[in-house]
């Protein structure tokens, strides 16, 4: 089954970051964007729209209203509103600044992006093939993981 994909309007970044942690296609509309350009976009890149203003939520039939205010109750509306499956291979396979796909690196391919402890005593490295950069595992931090599994259960609790 494919992913529905996203765009994320400008209230919803931080959303839009964790979605990425999930390996979720998900693009963040920015802040510069008219309501009109964002709507626009969804429906030229075929994405889901996601927005927590109710007007923009009544424009099209690809929108949904995130109702929540908290980041983690967000993350459990979307996910199960929009049955996005959870998939532990996809899981940090995104890059959290970009949505660039990131791709596995050995470690002489990352000897000048990385601080030289970390090319020492890390395992393994991914790097976003859009802007670059040099993911770890130290990179997601326990905080980030333990907040993704608190959502897996949540979800799993229905
Ligand atoms: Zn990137």
């Amino acid at each position: 089954m494919t992913q529905p994909h996203i765009l994320c309007d400008a209230m919803l970044g931080s959303l839009c970051r964790w979605l990425r942690f999930f390996g979720i296609d998900c693009e963040y509309a920015g802040v510069e964007a008219s309501d009109a350009e964002v709507g626009a976009r969804a429906e030229a890149e075929g994405r889901w729209l996601l927005t927590a203003d109710r007007e923009l939520a009544g424009r099209g039939p690809r929108t949904m209203l995130v109702r929540s205010l908290d980041l983690e109750d967000q993350l459990v509306e979307v996910l199960g509103r929009l049955r996005l499956e959870v998939r532990p291979d996809l899981e940090l396979s995104r890059c959290s600044h970009c949505n660039g796909s990131l791709v596995e690196q050995a470690r002489d391919q990352v000897g000048e992006d990385v601080p030289p402890y970390v090319l020492e005593t890390a395992e393994r490295f991914k790097r976003c093939g859009c802007c670059r950069r040099v993911f770890w595992p130290g990179t997601h931090s326990k905080k980030i993981l333990a907040r993704m599994q608190r959502v897996v259960d949540r979800l799993d609790e229905g």
